[in-house]
């Protein structure tokens, strides 16, 4: 195929732009994870998804690679390290993740251990997650920041936990949680370290934008800060308020509205060091995006660098600082979705498809048949370039008579089905009328649309993408392999579940940087599996995803990377039909019990031999313990 090259696919899905170099494709013309860079050790993603189907291991699966959690902690460090050097910043950075982000247990582990070297601390925003928090941290001068709303057995473990030696910070998301945080101080005779979350006027832009603005659910207003540093004065504890915290909202796509906020955050910070305070702190949230579709244009692209936002976070209160003559703070970030997005992918396989009928010669037609198909086949007849244009709406409107027609009894089906067949091989011809004509590329994607295919996967939008269904979300998909052949078919992708919302139906187009509404793949060949990736849903997905038609967790695995090849380090199992029956309340002895007894019914009955109820009932105790998505006949 001369028209064709490993360099035109990566451009086609876009690989160099959100790949940042973690993800390539080799000369076999399949997709490798790269952590450190094409040049250094990397994996063949369809080696690997066979392998570990070897293994037992099920599609759709998830494979997570802490090296690349470990790439993203050290990059933000090190552009913060950077450009405090280069500013001269008299103060430390130090990052903290928000495990909301993505609570499970093995990853919380993998940035706990790699986060280490650069005391990465934990944020939480609820009393389960404070659990897990003050349980995993051992870095005593990592922070342990508390966020979200609490009631008084929240503040109080938290207030306690400094006499383990953690470094905890209560952050004052609500006036009233201010009262309870001294009553327990009191009680505890405990000096505790305090933060205050300020609501910004300043808005972020983008697709999460109420955690900012007047309005936000948290944070204090202006004048609610003033009065919580009264009430710290009448404590006599100005010197426990070590931290002064805003977060406007995730994925910021503008650097504009994330330097704004600093700057009235920065305020905020050195107007209290003014009045008599004096915080260790300025934590600036999270927000820190990530680019998803490389146009740099849309909500769910950047149009920033990682270094560009730590320059700008660092001058802005390096310069309200020094004009206010106040001391420069330690800088935290919550950065989570851009530490833990790129770590995680989806890998699911296409079970089938649905074609739309393309007829190469269309039936014949006499001359007394139905008005519409003697039009249709004078359409077919005299189709050119030059009125491709007109004879596509002519054809459309003669689609939608003939519904009308049919619905009123006033065609056979034999008619309908003749111009059904008229009507897509004169749609395909349109196409490639208009394929590479200049004066058409409008009408060329529409056609295209008409003319996609609907590729069957074998996963659930709801589990594993819910960003995609709940919010329009674009992730990057593509073909993992066989992307040295040219991917000459559209497609729609459906999932398993029985809801027409259970698709992705929205691709990134890297050209435009609009979003389009077909995915270019290659033509489904049967028995032979065809393999999908969706990437970059390392940040949020996992916890989301809801059990929709009872599809649960997939099989998950972490797979580390090295100079032999690879390990698979961790397999979390995904859920089996029982468990995700049994969270729905459903006694699996007492549903055995129920089928086996109606089987004994038909033995008695004749209906079924005892054989056939063997079956059944092996099946259906298989099935309980089985995987809730398609999985292969045993050989
Ligand atoms: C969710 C949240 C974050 C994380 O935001 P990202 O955009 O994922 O970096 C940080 N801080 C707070 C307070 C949050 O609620």
């Amino acid at each position: 195929m001369k028209d064709w090259n490993l360099e035109k696919a990566k451009e086609l899905y876009g690989l160099s732009t959100w790949g940042n170099g973690y993800f390539d494709v080799n000369e076999k013309g399949n997709v490798i994870v790269a952590p450190y860079g094409p040049q250094n050790e990397h994996v063949d993603l369809l080696e690997l998804t066979e392998d570990l189907q070897e293994r037992g291991i099920r599609c759709p699966m998830l494979i997570r690679f802490p090296d690349i959690i470990k790439e993203r902690i050290r990059l933000i460090n090190t552009c913060f390290q950077k450009a405090m050097e280069s500013m001269d910043y008299k103060g430390t950075y130090q990052g903290v993740y928000p495990i909301k982000v993505n609570q499970q247990k093995h990853l919380i582990d993998e940035v706990v251990r790699v986060g280490n070297e650069f005391h990465l601390g934990l944020e939480c925003g609820s009393k389960p997650e404070l659990l897990v928090v003050l349980a995993k941290t051992e870095d005593p001068q990592a922070l342990i920041l508390c966020n979200g709303f609490k009631d008084q057995e929240y503040i109080e473990t938290a207030i306690l936990s400094r006499k383990l030696g953690k470094n905890t910070i209560v952050v004052v998301e609500r006036l009233e949680e201010l009262d309870l945080i001294i009553k327990a101080c009191k009680k505890f005779d405990a000096k505790p370290k305090i933060g205050l979350r300020a609501k910004l006027q300043s808005k972020a832009s983008g697709r999460w934008v109420d955690s900012g603005g007047a309005r936000s659910k948290f944070g204090l207003t202006t004048s609610e800060i003033f009065r919580a540093f009264e009430i710290l004065k009448k404590e006599n504890i100005v010197d426990c308020l070590d931290l002064i915290h805003f977060h406007i909202g995730s994925q910021i796509p503008n650097i504009k509205t994330i330097k704004n906020s600093l700057k009235e955050g920065a305020q905020v910070y050195s107007e209290l060091c003014r009045l008599g305070a004096n915080p260790t702190y300025l934590d600036v949230g999270g927000g820190l995006g990530v680019d998803y579709d490389g146009s740099s244009s849309t909500d769910s692209s950047v149009n920033y660098s990682v270094q560009e936002y730590a320059n700008d976070v660092v001058s802005i209160i390096q310069g309200v600082c020094e004009e206010k003559s106040v001391r420069t703070p330690n800088i935290v970030t919550e950065a989570g979705r851009a530490l833990v997005a790129h770590h995680s992918l989806l890998i699911f396989d296409v079970l089938g498809l649905n074609k739309v009928e393309k007829v190469d010669a269309p039936p014949a037609v006499d001359k007394n048949e139905h008005k519409v198909l003697l039009e249709l086949k004078y359409i077919y007849e005299t189709l050119d370039v030059q009125n491709v244009n007109e004879y596509f709406h002519d054809l459309m409107d003669l689609h939608e008579n003939s519904l009308q027609l049919f619905t009123f009894g006033l065609l056979s089906l034999a008619e309908k089905a003749k111009i059904e067949q008229y009507f897509w091989s004169i749609a395909t011809r349109m196409l490639d009328l208009t394929r590479g004509e200049d004066d058409h590329v409008d009408l060329y994607e529409e056609l295209k649309i008409l003319l996609s295919d609907t590729y069957f996967c074998n996963f659930s939008v709801f589990q594993s993408l819910p960003d995609s269904w709940a919010v329009g979300h674009m992730f990057p998909v593509i073909p993992i392999h066989r992307l040295n052949e040219k991917p000459e078919q559209e497609a729609t992708l459906v999932d398993l579940t029985c809801d027409s919302d259970g698709k992705i139906a929205k691709f990134i187009d890297v050209e435009t940087g609009e979003a389009q509404n077909t995915l270019s793949v290659h033509p489904f060949i049967k028995d032979k599996p065809y393999y999908l990736g969706v990437f970059l849903v390392g940040a949020y997905q996992e916890i989301l995803g809801d059990l929709h038609n009872l599809f649960g967790d997939t099989d998950a695995v972490h797979v580390s990377i090295n100079e032999q090849g690879y390990t698979v380090d961790d397999v979390v199992e995904g859920d089996t039909v029982g468990e995700v029956l049994s969270y729905v309340q459903y006694n699996l002895e007492e549903l055995v019990q129920q089928v086996r007894r109606a089987a004994e019914g038909s033995i008695l009955e004749g209906q079924m031999t005892k054989a056939e109820a063997r079956t059944l009932m092996r099946y259906y105790q298989e099935g309980l313990a089985g995987y809730t998505y398609l999985e292969e006949p045993e050989a």
